[in-house]
């Protein structure tokens, strides 16, 4: 199926699911909710990232977490019906969309599937935590190269096609300081720049320029 938690299923309760799942295209800026609306649509991407972000009560937004083949967006959704957080495409790609409804009752009839979802659960959690310390303690430069590797391995390509908008909220610092700090890598020829996108040219020695949230992942 392409995206992680439904290639773990075994067959029969991948059954209860099939029928309900709509692959669908999702393209780079796309909002699928926005925090604090109502909505009943479940997204499990194959390809792609979507950018999970939390808003201040002035409108500015944050990454939490992202989410990719790896994943589900949001887990708010499917157990409350309203979104938690605004969830928008980062990496355009494509995901299978489900009702709230649908997935509910599969995981009702399948234990496989609702360990999937509350382990799956527990991941972002997780990862919301680490990318909390991670913001309050570890340097910007070094948040930034973490986010480059981990978001290679994520969608398995050294090309990550992301505007420095988006690359600014997930590592949570303005426009201007991200395109000082993406600029300085680029003279230490670590990575290429483009509009719409950064290519990395040497990983390792970005993984050894991360902070140390980098032995987590
Ligand atoms: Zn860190």
């Amino acid at each position: 199926m392409g995206n992680a938690i439904l290639d773990q299923l075994p067959e029969p309760d991948l059954a209860l699911l099939q029928p309900y799942l709509k692959l669908r295209a999702i393209s780079r800026d796309d909002v699928l909710c926005e925090q604090g609306q109502s909505c009943n649509l479940v997204y499990l991407p194959i390809s792609g990232l979507v950018s999970c972000l939390g808003a201040s009560v002035e409108g500015q937004l944050i990454e939490l977490y992202s989410a990719g083949r790896d994943g589900l967006i949001d887990v708010g959704i499917l157990l409350n019906r309203t979104a938690c957080l605004t969830t928008r495409v980062m990496v355009a790609g494509e995901a299978y969309e489900v009702s709230a409804e649908n997935l509910w009752s599969a995981a009702q009839r399948s234990p496989s599937l609702a360990l999937m979802l509350m382990q799956y659960t527990a991941a972002v959690l997780h990862q919301m935590v680490r990318g909390s310390v991670c913001g309050h303690f570890h340097p910007a430069p070094e948040r930034l190269n973490l986010w480059l590797v981990a978001t290679h391995l994520k969608l398995a390509a050294a090309v990550i096609p992301c505007t420095q908008d988006s690359i600014a909220q997930a590592v949570g610092v303005r426009r201007q300081t991200l395109n000082s700090m993406i600029n300085a890598l680029q003279r230490s020829g670590l990575v290429q720049v483009r509009p719409g996108q950064v290519t990395l040219i040497e990983i390792e020695k970005l993984r050894r320029r991360s902070c140390r949230c980098i032995e987590r992942i």
